[in-house]
């Protein structure tokens, strides 16, 4: 039996790749020399081979289980990472339209626009960069576009700490979304998108592996110059095998899916996501400026708790004295700065007591 960390192995905040649930690295950890008694380890076993199908089949039963996806949706196990869907949007969902809907929310989103005006008329529909990403824009002033193909959003705004507290439904087109970040951290009604996807280093497993789910009626928009391993349709045709999967990311997947089934499903995944959060906000609330969150409240990201310390030269202080308490990968992203809390289904409530702890006593020692 390969045993648990203890908690006071400490704990990752990072963004991704990220905390893995602990019951989950054991399982890997004991599995890894021999699955299930094929004489194999999973990192060798064929991918057309019956021990694979298998895992694979298993992980998208239970993903579809998760998130009560409908048969009309495909499941797709890619690779790429959520970076290659932001042109492989277009390629696959544009067809005969002309152009195409964005919502620019900070910098996640920004780069998907950036990417996808390369292979479409993009209309930015709605921006809150003038804001300094700290919402999400007011969706009756979105400027959407009639007849666009489909209108995207970034859920969750890994950099900004931005987050969507509502889903903008009924909006005339498929709504598809980026949801890297707060992939399965809350229920989602499937009926709502059109396609969303998730690259895995955060809620998923190992970096390698991008889910996306697909409405099948979709298919048809697909562009003749597509990839043959980025066609949705073609890889849903081919249940994710038209080439090597990224086999032992799909493997670690379908763990943390059980796991999270385990621990009572995405009701239970938003529960916790919420208290998580709502500690450290409160200890940032709480500071009397020590520590300042620049996202309006209802907007908070309940996954990426971004935030600055009252003197910014401090910054490197309290990093390197979270490291010695056992705190790591908590600087913000390089782009952005400042300091960033990842609190991804794997952080338990533990996690974020002990960084809200550590928060009381650097800004008493520093005040
Ligand atoms: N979208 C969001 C919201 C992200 O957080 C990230 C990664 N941090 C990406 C896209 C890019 O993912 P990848 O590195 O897997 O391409």
């Amino acid at each position: 039996m390969v045993p648990l960390l203890p908690d006071d192995a400490g704990w990752n905040f990072s963004a991704g790749p990220a905390m893995l649930p602990r019951p989950v690295l054991a399982q890997i950890g004991e599995e890894l020399p021999d699955y299930a008694g094929s004489g194999q380890s999973v990192l060798e076993l064929p991918f057309s081979g019956a021990h694979y199908r298998d895992i694979a089949a298993r992980a998208e039963q239970a993903l579809r289980a998760l998130l009560s996806i409908p048969t009309d949706y495909a499941v797709l196990f890619l690779q790429g990472g959520a970076s290659a869907q932001f042109a492989l949007l277009p390629l696959n969902l544009l067809g005969e339209h002309e152009v195409a809907d964005y919502v620019e929310t900070g910098y996640w989103s920004a780069k998907c626009i950036a990417e996808a005006r390369r292979y479409c008329r993009l209309n930015v529909a709605a921006s809150s960069a003038d804001m300094g990403f700290d919402r999400v824009p007011e969706p009756g002033a979105w400027k959407v576009s009639p007849g666009a193909a489909y209108l995207h959003i970034t859920s969750n705004e890994t950099a900004n700490g931005v987050e969507y507290p509502w889903t903008p439904v009924r909006m005339l087109t498929p709504l598809v979304a980026d949801m890297s970040s707060s992939f399965l951290t809350r229920p989602v009604d499937l009926g709502d998108y059109g396609a969303i996807y998730a690259s895995a280093q955060k809620n998923i497993g190992a970096a390698g592996l991008t889910v996306v789910i697909v409405h099948r009626a979709l298919f048809e928009r697909e562009r003749p110059l597509t990839p043959a391993v980025f066609s949705y349709r073609r890889q849903a045709e081919a249940d994710s095998r038209l080439n090597t999967p990224p086999t032992f990311a799909v493997y670690v997947a379908g763990l943390v899916f059980g796991w999270i089934a385990a621990q009572g499903g995405l009701e239970a995944m938003e529960e916790a996501s919420r208290d998580k959060s709502e500690r450290v906000y409160r200890t940032i609330d709480g500071s009397e400026g020590f520590y300042r969150c620049a996202v309006l409240p209802s907007f908070r990201s309940r996954v990426n708790v971004c935030f600055r310390l009252h003197e910014e030269a401090l910054t490197p202080v309290f990093l390197a004295q979270a490291r010695e308490a056992g705190l790591f990968s908590l600087q913000g992203h390089g782009k952005v700065g400042g300091l960033r809390a990842s609190l991804y289904n794997a952080m338990p409530m533990a996690g974020a007591e002990a960084l809200a702890g550590f928060m009381c006593d650097f800004a008493q020692r520093h005040g």
